[in-house]
Protein backbone atom coordinates (compact mmCIF):
# COMPACT_ATOMS: atom_id res chain seq x y z
CA UNK A 1 0.00 0.00 0.00
CA UNK A 2 1.23 3.48 -0.87
CA UNK A 3 2.15 5.67 1.97
CA UNK A 4 0.61 9.32 2.60
CA UNK A 5 2.78 11.63 2.85
CA UNK A 6 3.14 12.83 6.35
CA UNK A 7 1.32 15.85 7.19
CA UNK A 8 1.76 17.49 10.67
CA UNK A 9 -2.05 18.83 10.71
CA UNK A 10 -3.54 15.45 10.10
CA UNK A 11 -1.34 14.71 13.42
CA UNK A 12 -2.63 17.72 15.36
CA UNK A 13 -6.21 17.40 14.02
CA UNK A 14 -5.76 13.74 15.65
CA UNK A 15 -4.38 15.31 19.00
CA UNK A 16 -7.36 18.16 19.01
CA UNK A 17 -9.97 14.97 18.32
CA UNK A 18 -9.30 12.91 21.32
CA UNK A 19 -8.80 15.31 23.41
CA UNK A 20 -12.10 16.48 22.33
CA UNK A 21 -13.46 12.93 22.64
CA UNK A 22 -11.90 13.20 25.93
CA UNK A 23 -13.19 16.29 27.78
CA UNK A 24 -17.03 16.06 25.96
CA UNK A 25 -16.44 19.10 23.79
CA UNK A 26 -19.46 20.07 21.58
CA UNK A 27 -19.66 20.56 18.12
CA UNK A 28 -19.19 24.60 18.20
CA UNK A 29 -16.17 24.42 20.00
CA UNK A 30 -14.90 21.27 17.89
CA UNK A 31 -15.63 22.92 14.68
CA UNK A 32 -13.60 26.34 16.02
CA UNK A 33 -10.43 24.71 17.56
CA UNK A 34 -10.00 21.81 15.08
CA UNK A 35 -9.06 24.75 12.61
CA UNK A 36 -7.61 28.06 12.28
CA UNK A 37 -9.82 30.99 12.37
CA UNK A 38 -7.86 33.02 10.02
CA UNK A 39 -5.37 31.71 6.94
CA UNK A 40 -3.33 34.45 4.61
CA UNK A 41 -1.97 32.73 1.80
CA UNK A 42 0.14 35.23 -0.37
CA UNK A 43 3.01 35.49 -3.23
CA UNK A 44 6.04 37.22 -3.07
CA UNK A 45 7.74 38.36 -5.84
CA UNK A 46 11.14 38.85 -4.95
CA UNK A 47 14.08 40.80 -6.64
CA UNK A 48 17.30 38.71 -7.22
CA UNK A 49 20.47 40.09 -6.54
CA UNK A 50 21.04 39.42 -10.74
CA UNK A 51 17.80 41.24 -11.40
CA UNK A 52 15.36 38.26 -11.80
CA UNK A 53 12.59 38.02 -10.07
CA UNK A 54 11.96 34.72 -8.12
CA UNK A 55 8.03 34.42 -7.12
CA UNK A 56 7.95 32.95 -3.59
CA UNK A 57 4.62 31.66 -1.82
CA UNK A 58 4.20 32.77 2.02
CA UNK A 59 1.64 31.83 4.37
CA UNK A 60 0.41 33.71 8.16
CA UNK A 61 -1.62 31.68 9.93
CA UNK A 62 -3.71 32.32 13.29
CA UNK A 63 -5.39 29.22 14.77
CA UNK A 64 -6.91 30.87 18.28
CA UNK A 65 -6.87 33.93 19.49
CA UNK A 66 -9.24 34.39 22.66
CA UNK A 67 -6.63 34.64 25.07
CA UNK A 68 -4.36 37.67 23.95
CA UNK A 69 -2.83 38.33 20.23
CA UNK A 70 -1.73 35.65 18.23
CA UNK A 71 1.92 34.49 19.03
CA UNK A 72 4.21 31.80 16.79
CA UNK A 73 7.59 32.22 14.54
CA UNK A 74 7.78 31.76 10.90
CA UNK A 75 9.86 29.91 9.15
CA UNK A 76 12.07 29.88 5.60
CA UNK A 77 12.11 26.63 4.25
CA UNK A 78 11.77 24.54 1.49
CA UNK A 79 9.32 22.02 2.54
CA UNK A 80 6.98 24.64 4.00
CA UNK A 81 3.59 23.79 3.85
CA UNK A 82 0.18 25.46 4.63
CA UNK A 83 -0.59 22.26 6.70
CA UNK A 84 2.72 22.83 8.40
CA UNK A 85 2.09 26.67 9.19
CA UNK A 86 -1.84 25.38 10.30
CA UNK A 87 -0.23 22.39 12.86
CA UNK A 88 2.80 25.06 14.51
CA UNK A 89 -0.14 27.74 14.80
CA UNK A 90 -2.58 25.06 16.89
CA UNK A 91 0.42 23.59 18.57
CA UNK A 92 1.56 27.39 19.39
CA UNK A 93 -2.11 28.20 21.05
CA UNK A 94 -1.90 24.57 23.03
CA UNK A 95 1.30 26.15 24.28
CA UNK A 96 0.50 29.39 25.43
CA UNK A 97 -2.93 27.95 27.39
CA UNK A 98 -0.46 25.35 28.82
CA UNK A 99 1.97 27.65 30.14
CA UNK A 100 -0.49 30.06 31.45
CA UNK A 101 0.54 33.08 28.80
CA UNK A 102 -2.15 35.11 27.97
CA UNK A 103 -1.79 35.00 24.15
CA UNK A 104 -3.18 32.44 21.63
CA UNK A 105 -1.56 30.64 18.56
CA UNK A 106 -0.01 31.60 15.12
CA UNK A 107 2.56 30.25 12.63
CA UNK A 108 3.78 31.61 9.53
CA UNK A 109 6.60 31.23 6.64
CA UNK A 110 7.89 31.00 3.07
CA UNK A 111 8.49 28.12 0.64
CA UNK A 112 12.66 29.19 0.10
CA UNK A 113 15.72 28.25 1.33
CA UNK A 114 17.80 31.16 3.05
CA UNK A 115 20.93 29.03 2.55
CA UNK A 116 20.57 29.82 -1.40
CA UNK A 117 19.75 33.41 -0.32
CA UNK A 118 22.08 36.52 -0.57
CA UNK A 119 21.64 38.34 3.27
CA UNK A 120 20.48 41.60 1.09
CA UNK A 121 17.89 39.11 -0.99
CA UNK A 122 17.07 37.76 2.62
CA UNK A 123 16.13 41.28 3.90
CA UNK A 124 14.02 42.20 0.74
CA UNK A 125 12.06 38.93 1.54
CA UNK A 126 11.57 39.67 5.37
CA UNK A 127 10.02 43.39 4.12
CA UNK A 128 8.24 42.08 1.85
CA UNK A 129 6.35 38.95 3.90
CA UNK A 130 5.58 42.25 6.58
CA UNK A 131 4.08 44.02 3.13
CA UNK A 132 1.69 41.17 2.70
CA UNK A 133 0.17 41.31 5.99
CA UNK A 134 -0.65 44.98 6.40
CA UNK A 135 -3.30 45.24 8.94
CA UNK A 136 -3.06 41.21 10.25
CA UNK A 137 0.42 41.64 12.47
CA UNK A 138 0.98 43.76 15.13
CA UNK A 139 1.50 44.26 19.16
CA UNK A 140 -2.08 43.68 19.94
CA UNK A 141 -2.87 41.41 16.91
CA UNK A 142 -0.69 39.02 15.92
CA UNK A 143 3.45 38.74 16.99
CA UNK A 144 5.35 37.17 14.43
CA UNK A 145 9.29 35.14 16.14
CA UNK A 146 12.06 33.54 14.62
CA UNK A 147 11.90 30.04 13.67
CA UNK A 148 13.48 27.42 11.69
CA UNK A 149 16.37 28.95 9.53
CA UNK A 150 15.16 32.58 10.29
CA UNK A 151 17.41 34.70 13.10
CA UNK A 152 17.48 37.72 15.33
CA UNK A 153 18.38 39.78 11.97
CA UNK A 154 15.08 38.73 10.13
CA UNK A 155 13.18 39.67 12.84
CA UNK A 156 14.87 43.38 13.21
CA UNK A 157 14.49 44.01 9.00
CA UNK A 158 10.45 43.03 9.98
CA UNK A 159 10.52 45.39 12.76
CA UNK A 160 12.13 48.07 10.70
CA UNK A 161 9.36 47.05 8.18
CA UNK A 162 6.31 47.56 10.32
CA UNK A 163 7.96 50.70 12.29
CA UNK A 164 8.88 52.34 8.80
CA UNK A 165 5.77 53.88 7.71
CA UNK A 166 3.93 54.48 10.94
CA UNK A 167 6.81 56.50 12.14
CA UNK A 168 6.92 54.88 15.55
CA UNK A 169 9.28 52.85 17.53
CA UNK A 170 7.47 49.25 18.10
CA UNK A 171 9.62 46.67 19.95
CA UNK A 172 6.58 44.97 21.21
CA UNK A 173 5.93 44.01 17.55
CA UNK A 174 8.14 41.15 17.32
CA UNK A 175 10.43 38.52 19.56
CA UNK A 176 13.83 36.89 19.10
CA UNK A 177 15.10 40.62 18.40
CA UNK A 178 18.96 41.09 18.95
CA UNK A 179 19.89 41.80 22.43
CA UNK A 180 20.27 45.51 22.53
CA UNK A 181 17.45 46.06 19.84
CA UNK A 182 14.25 45.21 21.87
CA UNK A 183 15.55 41.60 22.60
CA UNK A 184 15.73 39.78 25.89
CA UNK A 185 18.49 38.64 27.26
CA UNK A 186 17.84 34.72 27.69
CA UNK A 187 16.20 34.10 24.50
CA UNK A 188 18.83 32.33 22.65
CA UNK A 189 18.77 29.62 25.37
CA UNK A 190 15.13 29.94 26.07
CA UNK A 191 13.71 26.78 24.37
CA UNK A 192 16.76 24.18 25.15
CA UNK A 193 17.05 25.23 28.56
CA UNK A 194 13.41 24.83 28.67
CA UNK A 195 13.77 21.10 27.81
CA UNK A 196 16.20 20.72 30.83
CA UNK A 197 13.57 22.40 32.75
CA UNK A 198 11.37 19.78 32.28
CA UNK A 199 13.52 17.27 31.69
CA UNK A 200 15.09 17.42 35.17
CA UNK A 201 11.59 17.38 36.55
CA UNK A 202 10.83 14.15 34.84
CA UNK A 203 14.03 12.79 36.30
CA UNK A 204 13.27 13.09 39.74
CA UNK A 205 9.92 11.50 39.20
CA UNK A 206 11.79 8.47 37.61
CA UNK A 207 14.33 8.31 40.50
CA UNK A 208 16.91 8.92 38.03
CA UNK A 209 19.75 11.36 39.18
CA UNK A 210 20.35 13.70 35.69
CA UNK A 211 24.22 13.24 36.92
CA UNK A 212 25.10 9.62 35.71
CA UNK A 213 22.55 9.56 32.88
CA UNK A 214 23.51 9.92 28.88
CA UNK A 215 21.43 10.69 26.12
CA UNK A 216 20.97 11.34 22.48
CA UNK A 217 19.84 14.13 20.38
CA UNK A 218 18.76 14.47 17.00
CA UNK A 219 19.66 17.85 15.66
CA UNK A 220 22.41 20.53 16.95
CA UNK A 221 20.89 24.04 16.05
CA UNK A 222 19.58 26.56 18.50
CA UNK A 223 17.12 24.16 20.44
CA UNK A 224 19.80 21.21 20.86
CA UNK A 225 22.91 23.19 21.30
CA UNK A 226 21.26 24.83 24.57
CA UNK A 227 19.73 21.62 25.57
CA UNK A 228 23.14 19.64 25.82
CA UNK A 229 24.55 22.85 27.63
CA UNK A 230 22.41 22.76 30.15
CA UNK A 231 21.82 18.68 30.42
CA UNK A 232 25.39 18.47 30.83
CA UNK A 233 25.96 21.01 33.76
CA UNK A 234 23.17 18.76 35.85
CA UNK A 235 25.79 16.11 35.31
CA UNK A 236 24.13 14.29 32.22
CA UNK A 237 26.42 13.16 29.30
CA UNK A 238 25.39 13.35 26.14
CA UNK A 239 26.96 10.63 23.43
CA UNK A 240 25.76 11.33 20.20
CA UNK A 241 24.32 14.51 18.13
CA UNK A 242 22.85 14.33 14.64
CA UNK A 243 22.16 16.99 11.83
CA UNK A 244 21.52 17.88 7.80
CA UNK A 245 23.79 18.03 6.01
CA UNK A 246 22.88 20.03 3.32
CA UNK A 247 25.67 19.52 0.61
CA UNK A 248 24.97 15.45 0.73
CA UNK A 249 21.18 16.19 1.05
CA UNK A 250 21.07 13.59 4.58
CA UNK A 251 21.51 13.64 8.02
CA UNK A 252 24.81 11.87 9.52
CA UNK A 253 25.18 10.96 13.52
CA UNK A 254 28.04 12.10 15.34
CA UNK A 255 29.00 9.92 18.27
CA UNK A 256 31.76 10.08 20.85
CA UNK A 257 31.06 7.33 23.50
CA UNK A 258 33.06 9.53 26.20
CA UNK A 259 30.63 12.77 25.54
CA UNK A 260 30.69 15.06 22.94
CA UNK A 261 32.22 18.15 23.30
CA UNK A 262 29.16 20.79 22.79
CA UNK A 263 31.39 24.10 22.66
CA UNK A 264 34.24 22.21 20.23
CA UNK A 265 31.88 20.94 17.96
CA UNK A 266 29.59 24.16 17.97
CA UNK A 267 32.51 26.28 16.60
CA UNK A 268 32.56 23.77 13.53
CA UNK A 269 28.85 23.64 12.83
CA UNK A 270 27.19 26.68 10.92
CA UNK A 271 24.55 29.13 11.79
CA UNK A 272 21.99 26.68 10.10
CA UNK A 273 23.35 23.69 12.49
CA UNK A 274 24.94 21.78 10.16
CA UNK A 275 28.51 19.95 11.53
CA UNK A 276 31.01 20.18 9.49
CA UNK A 277 32.08 16.75 9.16
CA UNK A 278 35.53 16.53 8.05
CA UNK A 279 36.12 19.04 11.52
CA UNK A 280 34.31 16.46 13.43
CA UNK A 281 36.38 13.33 12.15
CA UNK A 282 39.20 15.08 13.06
CA UNK A 283 37.53 15.36 16.68
CA UNK A 284 37.90 11.87 17.19
CA UNK A 285 33.91 11.73 16.10
CA UNK A 286 32.20 8.52 14.27
CA UNK A 287 30.09 9.55 11.53
CA UNK A 288 27.05 7.39 11.22
CA UNK A 289 24.26 7.34 9.13
CA UNK A 290 21.19 9.97 10.79
CA UNK A 291 18.86 7.86 11.83
CA UNK A 292 21.25 6.08 14.13
CA UNK A 293 20.72 9.32 17.02
CA UNK A 294 17.94 7.40 18.18
CA UNK A 295 19.08 3.54 18.33
CA UNK A 296 21.66 4.80 21.35
CA UNK A 297 21.72 2.87 24.18
CA UNK A 298 21.68 5.78 26.39
CA UNK A 299 18.59 6.97 29.16
CA UNK A 300 17.31 9.90 27.40
CA UNK A 301 16.52 10.88 23.97
CA UNK A 302 15.86 14.33 22.42
CA UNK A 303 14.31 14.73 18.97
CA UNK A 304 15.23 18.70 18.44
CA UNK A 305 15.34 18.82 14.46
CA UNK A 306 11.93 18.56 12.64
CA UNK A 307 9.05 16.84 12.80
CA UNK A 308 8.00 13.49 11.93
CA UNK A 309 11.00 11.15 13.14
CA UNK A 310 10.21 9.08 15.41
CA UNK A 311 7.69 6.58 13.38
CA UNK A 312 6.33 4.02 13.27
CA UNK A 313 9.01 2.42 10.62
CA UNK A 314 11.98 3.41 13.30
CA UNK A 315 10.37 2.97 16.52
CA UNK A 316 11.71 -0.27 17.19
CA UNK A 317 15.10 0.41 17.11
CA UNK A 318 14.77 2.35 20.04
CA UNK A 319 17.18 0.73 22.61
CA UNK A 320 15.52 -1.11 25.83
CA UNK A 321 17.34 1.17 28.29
CA UNK A 322 15.81 4.62 27.35
CA UNK A 323 13.39 5.74 30.11
CA UNK A 324 12.41 9.18 28.97
CA UNK A 325 11.95 11.42 25.67
CA UNK A 326 11.73 14.84 25.43
CA UNK A 327 10.17 16.59 22.25
CA UNK A 328 12.48 19.51 21.73
CA UNK A 329 10.88 19.52 18.32
CA UNK A 330 7.65 20.22 17.33
CA UNK A 331 5.58 17.13 16.21
CA UNK A 332 8.73 14.43 16.25
CA UNK A 333 6.91 11.33 16.73
CA UNK A 334 4.13 10.15 14.75
CA UNK A 335 0.73 8.94 15.69
CA UNK A 336 1.10 5.17 15.93
CA UNK A 337 4.90 5.85 17.07
CA UNK A 338 3.35 7.66 19.73
CA UNK A 339 1.43 4.53 20.99
CA UNK A 340 4.04 2.42 20.77
CA UNK A 341 5.79 4.20 22.65
CA UNK A 342 3.44 4.56 25.56
CA UNK A 343 2.62 1.09 25.64
CA UNK A 344 6.60 -0.05 26.29
CA UNK A 345 5.75 2.61 29.05
CA UNK A 346 8.69 4.94 28.86
CA UNK A 347 7.67 8.45 29.52
CA UNK A 348 7.49 11.43 26.98
CA UNK A 349 7.41 15.04 27.69
CA UNK A 350 5.64 16.75 24.81
CA UNK A 351 5.76 19.59 22.80
CA UNK A 352 3.60 21.57 23.44
CA UNK A 353 5.28 21.55 27.25
CA UNK A 354 9.18 20.01 26.60
CA UNK A 355 9.89 23.06 24.15
CA UNK A 356 7.47 26.07 25.34
CA UNK A 357 10.55 27.72 26.75
CA UNK A 358 10.54 29.64 23.23
CA UNK A 359 7.21 31.20 23.41
CA UNK A 360 7.49 31.28 27.11
CA UNK A 361 10.55 33.42 26.90
CA UNK A 362 9.36 35.78 23.62
CA UNK A 363 6.22 36.56 26.19
CA UNK A 364 8.79 37.80 28.52
CA UNK A 365 10.58 39.64 25.20
CA UNK A 366 7.01 41.43 24.63
CA UNK A 367 6.78 42.28 28.19
CA UNK A 368 10.09 44.14 27.98
CA UNK A 369 9.99 45.77 25.46
CA UNK A 370 6.14 47.16 25.75
CA UNK A 371 7.73 48.43 28.76
CA UNK A 372 10.71 49.52 27.73
CA UNK A 373 12.40 47.89 30.14
CA UNK A 374 14.75 44.90 30.02
CA UNK A 375 15.44 42.63 32.89
CA UNK A 376 19.05 40.77 33.61
CA UNK A 377 19.38 37.06 31.96
CA UNK A 378 19.03 35.78 35.27
CA UNK A 379 15.86 37.03 36.04
CA UNK A 380 14.80 35.96 32.51
CA UNK A 381 15.86 32.48 33.27
CA UNK A 382 14.88 32.65 36.38
CA UNK A 383 11.26 33.58 35.85
CA UNK A 384 11.26 30.77 32.72
CA UNK A 385 12.21 28.08 35.15
CA UNK A 386 9.45 28.83 37.14
CA UNK A 387 6.81 28.47 34.43
CA UNK A 388 8.04 25.47 32.96
CA UNK A 389 8.42 23.83 36.02
CA UNK A 390 5.18 25.00 37.64
CA UNK A 391 3.42 23.50 34.15
CA UNK A 392 5.74 20.11 34.09
CA UNK A 393 3.85 19.85 37.58
CA UNK A 394 0.74 20.54 36.80
CA UNK A 395 0.93 18.01 34.27
CA UNK A 396 2.31 15.14 35.98
CA UNK A 397 -0.57 16.06 38.87
CA UNK A 398 -3.16 15.83 36.23
CA UNK A 399 -2.16 12.99 34.38
CA UNK A 400 -1.39 11.03 37.25
CA UNK A 401 -5.01 12.18 39.12
CA UNK A 402 -7.12 10.62 35.70
CA UNK A 403 -4.75 7.77 34.56
CA UNK A 404 -3.45 9.70 31.35
CA UNK A 405 0.01 10.14 29.55
CA UNK A 406 1.88 13.26 29.84
CA UNK A 407 0.84 14.41 26.07
CA UNK A 408 -2.87 13.28 27.20
CA UNK A 409 -2.80 15.65 29.78
CA UNK A 410 -0.97 18.11 28.26
CA UNK A 411 -3.75 18.72 25.82
CA UNK A 412 -6.43 18.47 27.72
CA UNK A 413 -5.27 21.18 30.48
CA UNK A 414 -4.53 23.17 27.49
CA UNK A 415 -7.34 22.63 25.21
CA UNK A 416 -10.36 23.12 28.23
CA UNK A 417 -8.36 26.51 29.35
CA UNK A 418 -8.92 27.86 25.13
CA UNK A 419 -12.47 26.49 25.35
CA UNK A 420 -13.31 28.35 28.51
CA UNK A 421 -11.75 31.78 27.27
CA UNK A 422 -14.19 31.27 23.79
CA UNK A 423 -17.37 30.35 26.01
CA UNK A 424 -16.07 33.38 28.56
CA UNK A 425 -15.69 36.19 25.14
CA UNK A 426 -19.49 34.67 24.46
CA UNK A 427 -17.88 33.11 20.74
CA UNK A 428 -19.71 29.65 21.28
P1 LIG B 1 17.65 25.18 13.86
O1 LIG B 1 17.39 25.49 12.44
O2 LIG B 1 18.53 26.07 14.68
O3 LIG B 1 18.27 23.69 13.98
C1 LIG B 1 17.67 22.59 13.39
C2 LIG B 1 18.64 21.42 13.50
O4 LIG B 1 18.02 20.25 13.01
C3 LIG B 1 19.90 21.63 12.65
O5 LIG B 1 21.02 21.10 13.34
C4 LIG B 1 19.61 20.80 11.40
O6 LIG B 1 20.79 20.35 10.75
C5 LIG B 1 18.86 19.64 12.06
N1 LIG B 1 18.05 18.87 11.13
C6 LIG B 1 17.15 19.31 10.22
N2 LIG B 1 16.59 18.27 9.59
C7 LIG B 1 17.15 17.15 10.12
C8 LIG B 1 16.99 15.75 9.90
N3 LIG B 1 16.12 15.30 8.99
N4 LIG B 1 17.74 14.91 10.62
C9 LIG B 1 18.63 15.35 11.55
N5 LIG B 1 18.81 16.65 11.80
C10 LIG B 1 18.08 17.53 11.09
O7 LIG B 1 16.21 25.01 14.53
P2 LIG B 1 15.84 25.12 16.07
O8 LIG B 1 15.44 26.52 16.34
O9 LIG B 1 16.87 24.45 16.89
O10 LIG B 1 14.48 24.29 16.08
C11 LIG B 1 14.49 22.87 16.15
C12 LIG B 1 13.07 22.39 16.39
O11 LIG B 1 12.57 22.97 17.60
C13 LIG B 1 12.03 22.73 15.32
O12 LIG B 1 11.08 21.69 15.28
C14 LIG B 1 11.38 23.98 15.87
O13 LIG B 1 10.07 24.18 15.35
C15 LIG B 1 11.34 23.64 17.33
N6 LIG B 1 11.23 24.80 18.20
C16 LIG B 1 12.15 25.79 18.16
C17 LIG B 1 12.04 26.87 19.02
C18 LIG B 1 13.06 27.95 19.07
O14 LIG B 1 12.94 28.83 19.93
N7 LIG B 1 14.10 27.93 18.26
C19 LIG B 1 10.94 26.95 19.88
C20 LIG B 1 10.01 25.91 19.91
C21 LIG B 1 10.17 24.85 19.06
Amino acid sequence: MKKEPFNSFVTAQFQFDKTADWLGLDLPARTLLRSPMKEHHFLIPLRMDDGNVRVLRGFRVVHNDARGPAKGGIRFHPQETIDTVRALAMWMTWKCALLGIPLGGSSGGVVCDPHFLSLREQERLCRAWVRQLPHELGPNVDVPAPNMMTSAQHMLWMLDEYEAPRGVKCPGFITGKPVGMGGSLGRAEATGFGVVFALREALKGLDLPADGTTASVQGFGNVAQHAVRLYEQLGGKVICVSCWDQKDDTSYAYKRASGIDVHALAAVTDRFGGINREEAKKMGYEVLPGESWLAQDVDILIPAAVENQITADNVGTIHPRVRLIVEGANGPTDIEADRLIAEKGTLIIPDILANAGGVTCSYFEQVQSNMNYYWEKDEVLGKLDVKLTSAFNSVLEFANKKSLSLRQAAFAIAVSRVVQACQDRGWI
